[in-house]
């Protein structure tokens, strides 16, 4: 008889965006006259950039001829792209990353929640808290966090590094000992950052204890500030500890056509093993890469029409970040965030936890967005709102908040 991954049975039910659902759908029901503006998505809204377009297009044509048609692309990627991505987004800034070192994928979350794979199931995990929660449920699958304490809210063998007003948001060196430390910078859900200074830390921490560092990297295109690192690869020593995850999700709007990368560099070993062999060979097992069309579009992100087109989006959506910030700061709040991503973390006033707050703005505003709370312990007390909405309805729901406060 068959038994199935009991760790599937300690993850708890994931309640935070059903939760939402079922509160907005009560709320509409009974309030027809007042339309909700929703702040709390995470999913980006201006459509493809028309460069990356064409470049789907003429992909597309290319498939209908025997002459130029693909069938399974090479198990890393194609050159073109791994060599745009090296050229682009590593060469520029001192990185030493090989196109041979970069690992085409349909997306982050795929990669952030399969990477966990390469490491022994007794490895201690850390994550700083709030945190993206694929980190964490993936590891659980995989039966290497203990038990889910209901009362604190948190994992028994996870080692979690609270990023809160108090320390700026910026983790700390835990007491126990990590063998894997996610780190995600600029944050989500917080928006907030750590300067390259911070971070060379962490990759001089992880050298000299020996650990793993997961970093990443789906907001890098939002960064604004000039001290912030865009690669862990701008540290030194972050080749022999670090794997970076990247996605063209947030900065090209690749969230319904899927593409992502990992970096795992060649002189990544753990004794005499390399983690660049074993990423290739689970590639090769597991996956039979992305698609031709959107690899040719991943390309294009990076032509010169790309890149200003994608220049043009980023603005818009740091435009309502910034409108956002600086209105919720107006009315009054305590607000974190929205310099160096899209999303803003605010403090909820008083005592207030994260879901009266999240009924309070929906009630009094009529404005949605997600409780710090859903995204780990140290979220309680957090609100965050998103700059993926329109400029109209952003600004629209800065209006109502003020009126309210
Ligand atoms: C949106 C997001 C991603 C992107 O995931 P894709 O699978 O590439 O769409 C990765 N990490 C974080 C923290 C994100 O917020």
């Amino acid at each position: 008889m068959y038994r199935i991954n009991e760790n599937y049975q300690k993850l708890p039910a994931s309640y935070l965006f059903s939760t939402i659902a079922k509160k907005v759908a009560a709320f509409t029901q009974e309030n027809p006259d007042k339309p909700l503006i929703r702040l709390g998505i995470g999913d980006v809204t201006q459509p493809i950039a028309p460069a990356i377009i064409n470049a789907m297009h003429q992909a597309v044509d290319e498939m209908s001829l025997a002459s130029s048609f693909h069938g399974y692309a090479p198990d890393l990627g194609y050159e073109f792209l791994r060599s745009a991505i090296v050229k682009n987004d590593y060469a520029p800034k001192g990185c030493g990353i090989q196109e041979d070192e970069i690992f085409i994928s349909d997306g982050a979350k795929s990669d952030s929640g399969n990477i966990q794979e390469l490491f022994d199931i007794n490895c201690k995990i850390a994550v700083t808290d709030p945190v993206y929660p694929v980190y964490v449920d993936s590891n659980v699958m995989a039966g290497r966090c203990g038990t889910y304490q209901e009362d604190s809210k948190t994992w028994s063998d996870i080692i979690y590094l609270p990023c809160v007003r108090e320390n700026g948001f910026v983790p700390e060196f835990p007491k126990e000992t990590p063998d894997m430390i996610y780190l995600c910078f600029p944050n989500n859900p917080t928006g907030t950052t750590i300067t390259k200074t911070q971070l060379q830390e962490w990759v001089d921490y992880a050298n000299r204890i020996g650990a793993v560092i997961i970093y990443d990297a789906a907001y890098e295109a939002y960064i604004s500030e000039p001290d912030v690192a865009h690669s862990i690869y701008e540290c030194e020593g972050a080749r022999t500890c670090a794997i970076e995850i990247r996605s063209f999700s947030k900065n090209a709007g690749f969230t319904g056509v899927r593409l992502g990368f990992t970096v795992v560099p060649k002189e990544l070993t753990c004794g005499g093993v390399s983690l660049h062999g074993m990423w290739a060979r689970r590639h090769g097992t597991k996956y039979n890469g992305a698609p031709y069309i959107i690899q040719r579009a991943g390309e294009a992100v990076y032509s010169k029409e790309g890149k200003a087109q994608l220049k043009e989006q980023i603005a818009y959506y740091m435009k309502n970040a910034s409108t956002i910030k600086e209105g919720l700061a107006d009315a009054g709040y305590e607000v974190y965030g929205g310099v160096n991503a899209p999303y803003i973390w605010l403090k909820t006033p008083g005592q207030m936890r994260a879901w009266e707050f999240f009924d309070y703005l929906m009630e009094q505003a009529n404005v949605v967005g997600t409780p710090g709370s859903g995204f780990g312990p140290s979220g309680e007390g957090y609100f965050r709102l998103t700059a993926f909405g329109s400029y109209e309805n952003t600004t629209a729901a800065i209006e109502r908040i003020k009126h309210c406060s």
